[in-house]
Order: C-alpha cells, then sequence, then structure tokens
C-alpha cells in the first residue's frame, strides 16, 4: 500500500483521498510527529496508510495549508544541466559526472507558499525531487530505487545574478534565499507512481508554459545518481535531491520572475505546487 506524507503545522500527516490523517495519532504512537524519523520506517508507513479508515480523517484536504512535506532534512542535494536540452540553451557541454550542488534546508516551502524575490534576476525550474528513504552508501544502480521512499515536486528557484558570481559559478548560495525551494504537495511512495522512469513535468508561469519534457530525459537518471552521489556520501532517510530541470527557464531570454506572478510546476501522478511571487 502506498503513502502520501505531508506536512500540516509541522506535524507529519498521511493524506489518503481528501482525507487528511495526522500520523502520531493514526499510527497509535508508533510513528511521531516528525517527517524525517517516519521516513526512516518506510514499512511502518506503508502498513499505516494501508490501514487509515476514512471515517478517522482529521482533517479535509480543503481545510488545511500544507508545508513542505520533509521540512527539516539533513541533506539538500541538487544536480545542475542533467537534461540535455537544458545544456543546450544554457551554453552547457554535456557533463562527464553529475554536476553537485547543496541547497541549505532553510530555503524549503511549502506546495502554495510564496516565493519572496531576492533579487531581480530570480529564474524557475521545475525539477522531481527524490526523497530518501533508507541509509544508503555505494547503492549500486540496479538497486537504487529501493532506498528512494518517495518523490515530490519541486522548484530549484535560483537566484541566477548570485549564482554565477564568484569567479567561478557557485551555485548553493543563489539556489538558498529563504522561500526559494518549493517541494510538495506530498512525499508520494514510488509505488504509486504511473512510470517512475519517466513522468511528465512542466512548469507555467501565468499560465503560459515554460518547460514540458519528462524524467525520461534526465541525462543521469535516478539509478545513476543514486549510486554517484552515494559512492561519495551518505545519504539519509529524508535527506532530498533535486534531480536538475528541463530546458525553457527564464535565464537565456532574460525573462526572469516578477511579483504577481504564479509558478503552477506539476508532475503526473505526483501532484502540483502554485507560488505567487511577490
Ligand atoms: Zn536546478
Amino acid at each position: 500500500m502506498g503513502f502520501r506524507l505531508g506536512n500540516v503545522d509541522g506535524r507529519a500527516v498521511l493524506v489518503e483521498g481528501d482525507g487528511v490523517f495526522d500520523l502520531e495519532r493514526a499510527s497509535g504512537g508508533r510513528l511521531g510527529p516528525e517527517a524525517v524519523a517516519a521516513l526512516a520506517a518506510t514499512d511502518a508507513l506503508h502498513e499505516v496508510a494501508g490501514g487509515l479508515d476514512p471515517a478517522t480523517a482529521d482533517h479535509r484536504l480543503a481545510d488545511v495549508v500544507l508545508g513542505p512535506p520533509v521540512p527539516t532534512p539533513r541533506s539538500v542535494l541538487g544536480i545542475g544541466v542533467n537534461y540535455r536540452d537544458h545544456a543546450a540553451e544554457t551554453g552547457h557541454a554535456l557533463p562527464p559526472a553529475p554536476l553537485v550542488f547543496a541547497k541549505v534546508a532553510s530555503c524549503l516551502a511549502g506546495p502554495t507558499d510564496d516565493i519572496v524575490l531576492a533579487s531581480a534576476t530570480t529564474d524557475y525550474e521545475a525539477e522531481l525531487v527524490l526523497v530518501i528513504g533508507a541509509e544508503a552508501r555505494d547503492v549500486p544502480s540496479a538497486s537504487a530505487w529501493d532506498v528512494v521512499a518517495g518523490v515530490m515536486v519541486g522548484q530549484d528557484v535560483s537566484d541566477r545574478e548570485l549564482q554565477n558570481a564568484g569567479q567561478r559559478p557557485q551555485f548553493t548560495l543563489g539556489k538558498s534565499h529563504d522561500t526559494y525551494g518549493p517541494t510538495g504537495p506530498f512525499v508520494v511512495s514510488t509505488d504509486l507512481l504511473p512510470d517512475r522512469d519517466a513522468l511528465a513535468i512542466r512548469c507555467e508561469v501565468n499560465g503560459e508554459v515554460r518547460q514540458n519534457d519528462t524524467t525520461a530525459n534526465l541525462i543521469f537518471d535516478v539509478p545513476a545518481l543514486v549510486a554517484y552521489l552515494s559512492s561519495q556520501l551518505t545519504l539519509r532517510p529524508g535527506d532530498l535531491v533535486f534531480t536538475g530541470t528541463p530546458s525553457g527557464v527564464g535565464l537565456p531570454t532574460g525573462n526572469f520572475l516578477r511579483p504577481g506572478d504564479i509558478v503552477h510546476t506539476v508532475i503526473d501522478g505526483v501532484g502540483e505546487l502554485v507560488n505567487r511571487v511577490r
């Protein structure tokens, strides 16, 4: 049985249909209110999700404001230049190995939170976000999906001027302003995905389609990323990996985000983010 793990008022919740279930209550105390700890016990998450009684929901989905599903991960990594067309539009050669940067966890925001502009060169990047569900070191690509608890929709919002301000580009700070990491709406367990290796991903700004691709076109796919990252460091439950963005970002044309814009980010079978820019 799959699960959708969300966050209401800083407490982990399971979502089934339009019912929202406080995880600690629904699990009879077996699991607590903290997402990282719950993701370290994914077998229990699956079990609890499978036994939810719709009559005992704590809230209706329409009545709650969702926070970032994993608000306090230990690590948040991002991958640059990971779709062929995006490499071409930004003038990058295809990378020989994954290009990895950190996104500081304080940038994480919820699926309907505002993106608060820190510069006039702020760009959108629709991305598939992996949520790790096991301690993982030296994982072979053949079993890489086994350590992924689920996925989310993410926006790797990026301050292009700051990102390229260093003598050599330094991605981390330009991608870590407060609110520059919308995620959600839920961690969707991988068994609920229509095709985990080919998920349709789109980004619209004010209703205009800017990005439209599929994760089948990742240069380094999910197994390759998990194998590579876990060969260099230990991934832990709750860690997030932003897997890179398709073509169509604002950078090549200077079409950056402006106050009042609505950024709509969708991955079919996972969900959507709707973030207003201010
Ligand atoms: Zn990105």
